[in-house]
């Protein structure tokens, strides 16, 4: 019975496939017991569009009514397969600028969530995982605000980069300074927000020129890392074992094993994503990333259940009647662990 925690729909996203129900339909003939619905939060600034999204032309206002569309499709959807899978409800984090907080906090008061996934896809406000074009100019960007330029005419139309305020400046250049300022910005989503689920760690590898480099080769890189990892172990956050990273070229899922390894020995508990953007992705790669699992010695994955789900079995026959759905939020969920090799060879090829 495995479980994603993290998982993106073309109904609700404009570079991802396939309606709602039909990634839940595929989760379910993927045998997965568990399936997050984490749609990316509504942005209210144009300049954090995605490529596809300035094609279609779309508002600030669309972003709200797509959220709010989504929001309501996943409710009804989670009522209507309850016998089959258990969907929990949530978003996925964008972390661009300081002021990107009280975006964050607007959508967490507007509707009730089981979970959500904590994540940075910008350094200095640049995507970092969309291309090594970009990737390259995030490094461009993070020099030059470290020495103080005003580039913001080259970058984003006349306005000036917001950096997180507690990033320090250090005498390191390219992608080693990216690598620095993108855990110093985690850092700040972990203590501003402490996520229930950390999304795809480090994602920022995932364009640079070797994505097996040993995060221990770069001290300042490394204590940044190993500050973040003892902060998600203290409030008790869970990482993703992410399979994007597979069907983008990686051998193993996010994050590496450098990481893994500093995260196991903190004791920080891990669950299963594919981070899915449409039915061929469902699942993805999870036999990988079992394997990944067991080879560096990780031997238990958690994942959401219900609170009193089970109540209404009456005479060890459970039927449909006697279930009744708990309310959304995080009082009605609770965290299981499962072995890591009672999940293999579940999923279907
Ligand atoms: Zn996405
Ligand atoms: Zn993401």
């Amino acid at each position: 019975m495995p479980f994603s925690h993290h998982s993106h729909s073309g109904q609700f996203c404009a570079h991802a496939k396939d309606s709602l129900e039909s990634c839940i339909l595929q989760a379910i003939s993927k045998n997965l017991r568990v399936f997050c619905l984490t749609e990316h939060m509504p942005r209210a600034d144009p300049r954090d569009f995605y490529p596809e999204e300035l094609e279609l032309g779309i508002t600030p206002q669309d972003e709200i009514e797509r959220f709010a569309e989504f929001y309501k499709t996943a409710v009804a959807l989670r009522d209507k397969y309850k016998e089959e899978i258990s969907i929990f409800i949530g978003f996925e984090v964008d972390y661009v600028r300081p002021s990107m907080l009280s975006e964050i906090k607007k959508v967490q008061e507007t509707y009730h969530f089981d979970m959500f996934i904590g994540s940075v896809h910008h350094v200095d406000e640049i995507p970092i995982d969309f291309s090594e074009e970009l990737f390259n100019r995030a490094i461009e960007a993070v020099e030059a605000v470290d020495a103080g330029a005003d580039i913001a005419e080259a970058y984003h139309k006349g306005t000036k980069i917001e950096r997180f305020p507690q990033t320090q400046v250090t005498e390191a250049k390219g992608e080693e300074r990216l690598f620095e300022v993108y855990f110093d910005t985690q850092y700040e989503m972990l203590t501003a927000l402490k996520p229930p689920v950390i999304g795809h760690f480090d994602l920022i590898r995932l364009k640079c020129k070797d994505y097996k480099l040993d995060f221990q080769s770069m001290k300042n890189v490394w204590d940044k890392i190993v500050r973040n990892v003892k902060f998600i172990s203290e409030y008790g956050g869970m990482v993703e074992i992410n399979s994007a990273a597979t069907r983008k070229g990686w051998e193993y899922p996010y994050p590496g094993p450098d990481i893994l390894q500093l995260m196991k020995a903190e004791g920080v508990r891990f669950v299963l994503s594919d981070d899915s953007h449409g039915i061929a992705q469902v699942a993805f790669g999870y036999e990988k990333s079992l394997a990944y699992l067991e080879k560096q010695g990780v031997e238990e994955v958690w994942y959401y259940g219900w609170i009193g789900w089970e109540r209404g079995i009456k005479d060890g026959i459970l039927r449909p009647e006697d279930r009744y759905l708990p309310k959304i939020g995080p009082e009605f969920v609770e965290t299981k662990s499962a072995r890591v090799k009672d999940l293999r060879g579940i999923v279907p090829p």
